[in-house]
């Protein structure tokens, strides 16, 4: 017998989507680096469905059905590079190798181009969704040739997550998109996880609350419009009681959060593009603060200057506020994020679908949310949509939460609390909708500096003030 599908790096995720391959019914050749590994799975799992243990890597690509198709889940970077130069040379025309760590969507296309340069399909595919995920059913975004997906499109969207029947995997589009949008995917988890931080801040340190009683909040926000996995689990988390210590566990964690890379290179891919993707930068920049430990530690006890400010006596009332400005926030990032998609889609001649995108994100993967349906309409309703922001829903969404969102902004601003992403969402959302910005002045003053010169709101061309002569304005 011959396997349909292949799967080397059996650690935490390979083996797990090697058993949910399993479980739909597929027969799964296992490969790893180490033999103890692949032993390890076939002793606690190896009934659970039809697996083929090979040693070599040989063994492995020789007992796969043509077009072979292999995953690779090993550590990103060198290793994911050794392992498909393995496989590239042991493989034929029109066979498949899919790399589906974390890579990085340039190293993806590097890659996607050196295999097609040998005839062989490579596709760089986002997964999402965790340990748990890859053995239950995850978000898979395959970029790669589209002739790839006709092959390889039913075995993972066997495997991946179901909403309304609908499989949470597409194909993206060709070479490093399926591991850009992950990024991306990434990147929005961030900002996502930054903004329920600073909800939770706001009623520990403005309202006073206790964090079981925030904990709730979370739970009845989970029932709403916020209804979502990172919702949920942050009720969990803020519910967990110490053993040792009997304080909330959020107590006793160091308040110092890490950080592998992918939402640094969101960042740097929004710099690159010129998008400004301001909630996850900010998200970023969070967790650098959180880590910065000598500096936090030196600047404790620097004045806060907020004598005088109360917090506000309806808490009811503000937790509302906390919550609407939670949504507003949220929508900014997502508004960003898909602005960057797009961006990228169009440097790199992609062509993603952005509701498809939507559509596969509303199950399986880590920001997986009700709000992604309404994402999923409004490209439905306008495919040319300028901004999702700009979409009917969330403008009246926006508009609706505007007043809470100031309100919030205001209140923590006065109590010296921090909200870098609900702050700068807002000020993004109020430069958007400005009618005139002081970008007018920037280039004022670039001509005076640098004779960058500027152009006029009243006539074409491109004009340059003789700021050391007369000041008369010449045409440039
Ligand atoms: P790790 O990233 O910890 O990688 C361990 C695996 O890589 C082992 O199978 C190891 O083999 C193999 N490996 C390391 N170096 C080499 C090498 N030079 N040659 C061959 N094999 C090598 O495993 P995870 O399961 O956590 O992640 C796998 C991939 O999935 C990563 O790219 C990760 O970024 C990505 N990912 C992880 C998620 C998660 O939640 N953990 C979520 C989504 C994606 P050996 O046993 O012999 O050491």
């Amino acid at each position: 017998r011959l396997a349909q599908i292949g799967v080397t790096g059996l650690a935490v995720m390979g083996s797990n989507i090697a058993r949910n391959f399993a479980r739909h019914g597929h027969t799964v050749a296992l490969h790893n680096r180490s033999i103890a590994k692949t032993d390890a799975l076939i002793e606690a799992h190896g009934g659970e469905g039809d697996f083929i243990r090979t040693e070599t890597m040989e063994e492995f690509v020789g007992a796969l059905e043509r077009p072979r198709r292999v995953l690779i889940m090993v550590k990103a970077g060198d290793p994911t590079d050794a392992v498909i130069e393995e496989l590239a040379n042991l493989m034929e025309p029109g066979d498949i190798i899919i790399d589906g760590g974390n890579s990085l969507y340039t190293d993806t296309i590097r890659r996607e181009a050196a295999m097609a340069a040998r005839n062989l399909n490579f596709v760089g595919a986002g997964i999402s969704g965790g340990e748990e995920g890859a053995l239950n059913g995850p978000s898979i975004m395959p970029g790669g040739p589209a002739e790839s997906y006709e092959s390889l499109g039913p075995l993972l969207e066997s495997i991946s997550a179901h909403v309304d029947g609908v499989p949470c995997c597409t194909h993206i589009g060709p070479d490093g998109s399926g591991h850009f949008v992950k990024m991306v995917h990434n990147g929005i988890e961030y900002a996502d996880m930054q903004l329920i931080g600073e909800a939770y801040d706001l009623m520990r340190n403005v309202l006073g609350m206790e964090v079981a009683e925030i904990a709730d909040v979370f739970r009845e926000w989970n029932t709403g419009t916020l209804d979502s996995y990172l919702i949920e689990i942050t009720a969990e988390v803020l519910s967990q009681v110490d053993a040792e210590t009997g304080k909330p566990l959020v107590d006793v964690i160091v308040d110092a959060a890490g950080q592998k890379g992918t939402g640094r290179w969101t960042v740097k891919s929004a710099l690159d593009l010129g998008i400004p993707t301001t909630g996850i930068a900010e998200a970023v920049f969070a967790r650098a603060l959180s880590s910065s430990t000598s500096q936090r530690e030196s600047a404790r006890g620097l004045v806060a200057g907020t004598t005088g400010a109360q917090a506000p006596a309806d808490k009811a009332a503000f937790v509302e506020d906390i919550r609407k400005a939670l949504y507003a926030s949220k929508v900014v990032a997502y508004s960003q994020g898909f602005d960057q998609i797009a961006a990228g889609s169009a440097e790199y001649g992609w062509s993603v679908d952005p509701g498809k995108l939507a559509t596969i994100w509303r199950g399986g993967c880590i920001i997986r949310a009700k709000f992604l349906d309404r994402i999923r309409e409004a490209y439905a309703e306008n495919p040319e949509l300028p901004a999702l922001l700009l979409a009917p829903y969330f403008r009246d969404a926006v508009e609706d939460s505007v007043e809470s969102w100031r309100r919030v902004i205001v209140t923590a601003t006065a109590m010296g609390v921090p909200v870098p992403a609900f702050a700068s969402s807002l000020s993004y959302y109020d430069a958007l909708r400005a009618e005139r910005l002081p970008a007018a002045l920037t280039q004022g003053l670039r001509d005076y500096f640098g004779a960058h010169t500027y152009l006029r709101v009243d006539k074409p061309g491109s004009f340059h003030t003789l700021w050391s002569g007369d000041r008369s304005e010449v045409e440039a």
